[in-house]
């Protein structure tokens, strides 16, 4: 068996709309364009889903709120065919200084330890700088999307020297730049 390729995806402000702190069952919906997103990709890509959810460390909501909230997303998902590997949550605050949350790796080290993945031909797709440097430390590819909080941390990825190999502003955009990357002509380097 070759190598597998992976789309890492951020989960609130990536694949589901987040006003901050999304966990809530009533509160989900998918962003514009993931379903489709992800369908274009799910031939050459594994997806796995890995998420900073410092909001059960504050204690905002529960780690079964979280599973719940999740359940609904993967759901939501496979109902369109699209098949969610696994996901991998980190539940601590920044000051924990734990080992899980991204920028950290541990995930992707845990990944694979089970899977066979070429990381250099995997992409991590997100809306947070921490997403991008999180890619950039697994040797990935990565996509910063301008959803989410994307807008609100953009000047970060600059300050802190953080390159994502591409910003777009929707998920359609992002998966139509991994899928079209042979051909680069299709669709131009976003301006920003
Ligand atoms: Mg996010
Ligand atoms: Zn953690």
């Amino acid at each position: 068996m070759g190598l597998s390729k992976v789309v890492f995806l951020d989960r609130d402000g990536t694949l589901n709309k987040d006003e901050g702190y999304v966990h809530k069952v009533e509160d989900f919906e998918l962003l514009p364009g993931v379903i489709q997103g992800l369908q274009l990709l799910k031939q050459d890509y594994l997806f796995f889903i890995i998420t900073n959810q410092s909001g059960i460390g504050k204690k905002y909501y529960t780690e079964e709120e979280f599973r719940e909230f999740n359940n609904r997303v993967i759901l939501e998902l496979k109902k369109n065919d699209i098949e969610i590997e696994n996901t991998y949550f980190c539940p601590h605050v920044v000051e924990d200084n734990c080992v899980c949350r991204k920028p950290k790796t541990k995930f992707i080290q845990e990944i694979t330890s089970i899977y066979d993945i070429d990381l250099e031909n995997s992409w991590m797709i997100g809306d947070h700088p921490s997403d991008i440097l999180f890619g950039m430390n697994a040797g990935c590819k990565t996509i910063y999307l301008l959803t989410g909080h994307g807008e609100k941390h953009f000047e970060e990825l600059d300050e802190n020297n953080i390159k994502p190999t591409y910003i777009a502003r929707s998920f359609m955009e992002a998966a139509h730049f991994i899928k079209d990357l042979n051909s680069p002509n299709t669709y131009k380097k976003s301006s920003k």
